[in-house]
């Protein structure tokens, strides 16, 4: 045993070289020694990342699922070779007294830990008997956006873990004679040995140990399926494997093949009725409570299967942000296997959809019609998540094949996917995809379902002429990618129709939107926001903001001094905690600092609480006013008020109309 456990020191230490290149991805190496009988791993975690924001870090901020549970148990934690002090709080934890990381710059984390896995715990991590399950078992970094980490709290219901892809490295040992079915690992038994894999672009890292399993096999294309359940569930297994591989290779054809050599599908037990399944990268789990020993096409089980194995693609391979936009995935994954079952069996499917369409309608009658892309922490309970996100979200789904086309619809997913694959997708991504795709006006669909209503579909690629607002063309001329960033950002929802020509400011080209003012920022390929309300402070504004649009003046920001970013950032948007519907309207959008800005000031205005922020104004309405109904937020239009005050060069909104 100790011999076991300093081979495994020595491997562990020499598998990555000392000098990696500057890699993109995150690398996770993990050696665990577990203890089946007392079903205690014990973990030394590391984890090489560059800092990708765009400000320094003082704190390491990682999501640890395992710890709400009570299976974490933090022995000991270092940064950069140097101990930090570990904070715990609720399943954040969060590591500070570092050097600054600067941007750019490559670091370690290192973690001491045990897991003692809950019985019978969850279908994320537990145990019946000899087989555990590790499901969400370690310490992942949130991810990072430019402006730091982009960190959510971690809630039973719903899929709140955001990952990027990363680099794994997974080094295993186990005491006694035991099956593991763990990815980039052949399925083998093997009692007091080493078990050492890696695995490149990898959503997560999850495996089961346990006593003998029952096991079948099947193949798409280059990927082999395992499917896995307990011994003397041979039969079962078997039904198993075949309706994995008659679903992925379906689907395969459709928006292409998976990369991987294997992936493994296990029927595992959960004392919770509602954990049906869960996908994590390369291995699915399903839970034995919902199986049934044949699987007829279109059953509940074969449903069941397909949605997990539609996430081998739809969280594995392109990943989401399923705390923000928690329907881009589960839509999907809800949706996919009806098209399946329509084109397989044209009756059954038929039957389902019908079925599917009556759900969404009773929904509808009981909770309302919530947006699909509304954000997982805003649900109120469980079951309207499942009503929003999976059923009518499947029902959109099914409006947009319908108004795409078949062929078309399986374009634009095989575009999405082309482009996507490996990073945290975003639902503008999807929606672009669509519109590249589909010559049909795909806004009325996306109306319908969407918060962000009518996303602007347009025929060509290259750009549009809106009248709106006295004539403004949106385009990708001259290599400067407005329409696109236009598009990706939420369209005419999110920034209004156009205001301006074009125009150089601070040496960048810029152009206003009644709600914003991009600039497009050569050397990233981005357009940012401009800090449109600054400015009118800067231009002496102030006073006519607040007699006459009921803008707050900024407070001082003395207070900011010689404070670290991530103390910048609380206390400025401890701001919002005036007002929880403003708090949580400014927290709804991805990237919020980066779309409206750190919170300046905020006040009670009378009619409405305000908000004011770099880039945007904030207003939540406590009477109906002509444009909002008590109770709505509102966002100042920042684009109108900078040509109001006189902002915008007089060149640059004459009207591009023909006279
Ligand atoms: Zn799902």
């Amino acid at each position: 045993m100790r011999s076991l456990a300093v081979m495994l020191a020595i491997l562990f230490a020499s598998l990555w070289p000392a000098n990696a290149s500057a890699a993109t991805r995150d690398r996770y190496a993990f050696n665990v020694t577990l203890d089946v009988d007392s079903a205690i791993a014990s973990v030394r975690q590391r984890i090489t990342f560059t800092n990708r924001a765009d400000v320094p870090l003082d704190m390491i901020e990682m999501l640890v699922p395992a710890v709400p549970s009570g299976a974490f148990h933090l022995r000991g934690a270092r940064v950069g070779g140097r101990t930090a002090s570990a904070s715990v709080a609720g399943a954040g934890l969060r590591l500070s007294g570092l050097d600054p990381i600067a941007r750019g710059v490559e670091t370690t984390v290192e973690l001491e830990y045990d897991v003692r896995v809950p019985r019978p715990g969850s279908i994320r991590l537990g145990r019946q008997g000899e087989t555990l399950v590790f499901g969400s078992w370690y310490a992942a970094l949130f991810p990072l956006d430019p402006g730091g980490w982009r960190t959510h709290a971690y809630t039973e219901d719903g899929d709140a873990f955001v990952a990027d892809s990363i680099d794994v490295e997974f080094n295993l040992l186990i005491d006694r004679d035991v099956t593991l079915v763990a990815p980039g690992l052949p399925v083998a038994a093997g009692s007091g040995r080493v078990f050492s894999t890696r695995v490149s672009g990898a959503r997560d890292y999850a495996f089961v140990v346990g006593p003998r399993l029952s096991r079948a096999e099947g193949q798409v294309g280059a990927t082999q399926v395992v499917a896995h359940g307990r011994a003397g569930d041979e039969g079962l297994t078997r039904a198993v494997a075949r309706a994995t591989t008659e679903y992925a290779s379906w689907l395969s054809q459709r928006i292409g093949p998976l990369p991987h050599d294997r992936v493994d599908i296990v029927t595992v037990w959960s004392a919770r009725p509602d954990q049906v399944g869960q996908e994590y990268d390369r291995i699915v789990f399903l839970n034995r409570a919902q199986a049934a020993e044949a699987i007829p096409l279109g059953s509940y089980f074969s449903y069941l299967i397909a949605h997990e194995v539609t996430h081998f693609w739809f969280h594995g391979l392109v990943g989401s942000d399923p705390v923000r936009e928690p329907w881009l995935d589960e839509a999907l994954a809800t949706y996919l296997p009806e098209r399946f079952f329509s084109e397989t069996n044209p009756d059954i499917g038929a039957s389902r959809l019908a079925t599917l369409r009556r759900r969404v309608g009773a929904d509808a009658s009981r909770i309302g019609t919530i947006p699909i892309d509304t954000p997982l922490p805003t649900f109120a309970d469980e079951n309207t998540y499942f009503a929003i996100v999976y059923r009518r979200g499947a029902a959109f789904l099914d409006d947009l094949w319908k108004s795409t086309g078949d062929a078309t619809f399986w374009r634009a997913m095989r575009d999405y996917v082309e482009r996507s694959r490996g990073r945290i997708a975003t639902a503008a991504e999807f929606h672009a995809a669509f519109d590249r795709a589909a010559a049909a006006n795909l806004s009325p669909v996306r109306a319908r379902y969407l918060r962000g209503a009518a996303i602007t579909s347009i025929a060509g690629d290259d750009g549009r002429f809106f009248d709106e607002t006295g004539g403004f063309t949106v385009s990708n001329a001259e290599g400067i990618p407005f329409w696109d960033e236009f598009r990706a950002l939420g369209g005419v929802d999110a920034l209004g129709y156009p205001v301006s020509r074009r125009f150089t400011l601070d040496g960048f080209t810029v152009q206003a939107f009644q709600k914003a003012i991009l600039q497009w920022r050569p050397e990233v390929r981005r357009a940012y926001f401009v800090n449109v309300l600054d400015r009118l402070s800067q231009a002496g504004q102030d006073d006519w903001l607040l007699v006459h649009r009921m803008t707050p003046r900024p407070s001082d920001s003395s207070p900011d001094t010689g404070l670290a970013w991530e103390r910048v950032v609380a206390r400025r948007q401890a701001m919002l905690d005036i007002d929880p519907t403003l708090r949580s309207a400014y927290f709804a959008v991805p990237n919020s600092i980066d779309r409206y800005g750190l919170p300046v000031s905020a006040a009670d205005v009378g009619n409405a609480i305000v908000v004011r922020c770099q880039r945007a104004v904030l207003q939540r309405w406590k009477t109906d006013v002509p444009w909002a109904r008590a109770g709505q937020v509102t966002i100042a239009n920042a684009g109108d008020l900078a040509k109001e005050a006189g902002l915008l060069p007089s060149a640059a909104v004459v009207s591009e109309r023909r006279a």
